[in-house]
């Protein structure tokens, strides 16, 4: 068994992305190996994974399960990207549990926030 590893296939915050990314790896391994391809994909390290022979229908379930799993991830509040769940910002002015996925866009929150409140002060 040959495992792919994050060195090869590289480290992705978008499961759609990886999986996109891990489809094309295995479908080149199949072409180079003239062999089936079993594959497995799971959320957590340490669930024993069930490996099924690469197909287009299994490729659809990976693409399918990625696509839930990216439903389900936060997303940054004010441009959509996903969230990286170590490394993300927030305003605690706004007093709200808002997520950022960079500086930029928390700043920009603050700031129509700021200002949307300097219009009401004026008023
Ligand atoms: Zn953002």
């Amino acid at each position: 068994m040959v495992q792919a590893d994050y060195d090869e296939v590289g480290e992705y915050l978008d499961p759609v992305e990886a999986v996109e990314m891990a489809i094309d790896l295995v479908e080149k391994w199949s072409e180079d190996l003239g062999e089936p391809v079993y594959v497995s994909y799971a959320v957590q390290e340490g669930v024993p994974p069930e490996l099924e022979e690469l197909s287009n229908g299994v490729i659809v379930k990976m693409k399918n399960w990625a696509n839930q799993i990216y439903m389900d991830m936060e997303k940054c509040a004010r441009c959509g990207d996903l969230i990286n769940s170590k490394d993300y910002y927030l305003i605690p002015e706004l007093g709200s549990d808002k997520k950022y996925c960079s500086a930029t866009c928390a700043e920009r929150d603050y700031e129509e926030y700021l200002e949307i409140n300097e219009e009401d002060t004026q008023e």
